[in-house]
């Protein structure tokens, strides 16, 4: 099949278009290489059935040109990250809402299918667990920005459906959960990236707030499988659906395996959040995915175990030589 992948240079994506690639598919990456980086695609780049097209979600002709030459599309493409939505805000809302409903757009054309990337960020200060995907979702004031991306990805979720729900489009809303694995840059705030680049350099490990808080990662390897699975699923059209690993830990006890896994030395130091975010930062406290439907529909859930995947990462960073921290 031809495959368009949104964001194809970013860290999901580039996994997602490896995988394809060896599965037999044509994968077009389309990328503006803003948190993406060419270097994730050294792989894909030497099979002559992929393609890389530098260029933005907000170019609506270059996106149609795109749908109409493929047959599936993974919308991966956003500003991602808690971090880089607080510092950008404005220009994070126009790419997330304006760049998918250029996708979708474009999509209807042919009825095209197509996987819109969410967030379990949508899921905001909710507080039942484990948060499954019809739950209300429970957002913060619009003055704190953080909500921004959450609504943003709520807004293409309810674009993605309405398109469903009146012209039949094929779509399926992936809500991811925190996913992390080789390749994804701390850059942007990524917890597990940044404890282990502090930890290799032995500086201080920074946990953010009381570091109670609590998340579930999974191996990008399994999410992609997920990913892959549900796209030979036809029964998951039409469907919101949670990835993710519901293995929880909380921030401080991630910290400590990290600092034992690297075997660093590193003094692990929690910071308030004023110190970090613009004031009136919110976290949530708990994120914590129901994952029955995504094993009903594809028998399959994130299942790498926290110390592997904290070793696969560790594993890359040296064989890439120093980390680089600030
Ligand atoms: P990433 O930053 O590595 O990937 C996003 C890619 O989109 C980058 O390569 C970036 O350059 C590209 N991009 C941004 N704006 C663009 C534009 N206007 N035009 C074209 N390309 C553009 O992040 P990721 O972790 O791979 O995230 C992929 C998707 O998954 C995103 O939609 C994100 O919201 C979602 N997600 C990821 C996680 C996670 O834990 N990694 C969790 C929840 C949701």
């Amino acid at each position: 099949m031809d495959i368009l992948i949104t964001g194809g240079a970013g860290f999901i994506g580039s996994h997602l278009a490896e995988r394809l690639l060896k599965d037999g598919h044509s994968v077009i990456a389309v990328d503006d290489l803003s948190t993406g980086q060419m270097s994730n695609l050294d792989v894909a780049l030497q099979n002559p059935n992929f393609e890389f097209i530098k260029g933005s979600i907000l170019d609506m002709d270059l996106m149609q040109e795109l749908i109409d030459r493929t047959e599936l599309t993974f919308h991966l493409a956003a500003a991602v990250g808690v971090k880089l939505i607080m510092e950008q805000p404005s220009q994070s809302i126009l790419t997330n809402i304006s760049g998918t409903e250029n996708v979708l757009k474009a999509a209807l054309k042919d009825k095209k299918t197509v996987f819109v990337a969410s967030t379990s960020e949508v899921y905001g200060k909710a507080s039942k667990m484990p948060f499954h995907e019809d739950d209300d979702l429970v957002i913060g004031a619009t003055v704190n920005l953080r909500w921004s991306y959450a609504c943003t990805k709520t807004l293409d979720e309810f674009l993605a459906l309405s398109y469903a729900y009146e012209q039949q489009l094929p779509v399926v809303v992936l809500r991811f959960f925190n996913t992390t694995g080789p390749r994804q840059t701390g850059r942007y705030g990524m917890v597990v990236p940044n404890f282990i680049d502090s930890a290799l350099a032995d500086k201080p490990i920074m946990v953010h707030g009381s570091g109670d808080q609590s998340r579930c990662f999974s191996h990008v390897k399994d999410v992609i499988e997920g990913l892959i699975r549900l796209m030979n699923t036809e029964a998951s059209r039409g469907q919101v659906v949670n990835i993710g690993s519901d293995q929880e830990i909380s921030i401080m006890e991630l910290a400590k395996r990290v600092k034992s896994l690297t075997g660093s030395s590193s003094e692990i130091k929690v910071i308030p959040y004023t110190d970090v975010y613009p004031h009136g930062f919110e976290d949530m406290q708990r994120r914590m995915p129901d994952v029955s439907r995504l094993q009903g529909l594809t028998g399959f859930v994130p299942e790498t175990v926290l110390d592997d995947i904290i070793n696969d990462i560790i594993k890359e960073k040296r064989s890439l030589g120093e980390p680089k921290v600030a």
